[in-house]
């Protein structure tokens, strides 16, 4: 279980106040998709759980330890993809795998370059990031947090520079491998939509200095044609009446 207990944080020496109180107790398994306005601490908030940024009061805890990128696993797909210029898409790829030293045998190699064909990369291993585009991007920057394995995965809006129809895709893909593994996984998202479609809580937050509004149960994890479901139009509708009532305060 991953617990963020009275999490607060604040930028520029202490003087500006960014994020209060965060407290969320996230299952092993969990998807929680975090929908907050503009500004109002989401990156921050991945940030802090990966270790980017320090918080100043509270603690997270990863099956009661101080969760520390030294002893687990955290996979971060950051906003601006976090790939590294002067190394090779497959590179980037194997990064943080050798950094933890994991074992990379033939069928591990399998399997990677299965995740690189469903993301539609494998013709990308080559080259260099400042030669792709956003999208292309976005897709390795994935694929290397899908490999990984982590203890946990941190997402910020992960899929928001692909089309449509990959981004369909890409979810879907991303559904089967957090089934497979078991992922305990934090979403950020722009779309209502996706958050319903991805997350089995839905998180709203407050805008600046962000908390946690409400934590949703979101049903439609359990039923079929999730995209078009009358649970799906129920829950969207639940979710724009925090927003329009708690957002322009
Ligand atoms: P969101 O992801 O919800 O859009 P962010 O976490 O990126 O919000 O930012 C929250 C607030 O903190 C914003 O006002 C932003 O300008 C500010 N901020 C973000 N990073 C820093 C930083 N490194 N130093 C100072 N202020 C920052």
């Amino acid at each position: 279980m991953l617990e963020i207990k009275n999490v607060d944080v604040y930028y520029d020496k202490n003087q500006s106040e960014v994020l209060r109180e965060i407290n969320l107790q996230i299952e092993t398994g969990e998807i929680y998709a975090i929908i907050g306005p503009s500004g109002c601490g989401k990156s921050t908030l991945l940030k802090a759980i990966s270790g980017l940024t320090p918080y100043s009061n509270g603690e997270i805890l990863l099956n009661k330890e101080k969760l520390s990128a030294k002893h687990h696993t955290i996979g971060l797909i950051p906003q601006n993809y976090g790939l590294l210029p002067w190394k090779t898409v497959f590179d980037n790829i194997l990064l943080p795998l050798n950094i933890k030293n994991r074992q990379i045998d033939k069928a591990f190699l399998n399997y990677i370059d299965e995740v690189m064909e469903k993301l539609e990369i494998s013709t990308l291993k080559e080259r260099f990031p400042n030669n792709l585009s956003g999208g292309q991007k976005q897709r390795v920057s994935i694929a290397r947090s899908f490999v990984l394995q982590p203890d946990i995965l941190l997402m910020d809006e992960p899929f928001s520079a692909l089309d449509a129809l990959t981004r369909e895709n890409i979810q879907e893909l991303f559904l089967k491998i957090w089934k497979e593994q078991n992922i305990t996984t934090l979403l950020i998202t722009h779309s209502v939509e996706e958050a319903i479609y991805l997350g089995t809580k839905i998180v709203i937050m407050s805008p600046l200095p962000g908390r946690i509004i409400k934590i949703l149960d979101n049903p439609v994890q359990k039923v079929e044609n999730k995209r078009t479901s009358v649970e799906h139009l129920q829950i969207a509708t639940d979710i724009r009446y925090i927003m329009t009532k708690e957002w322009k305060k």
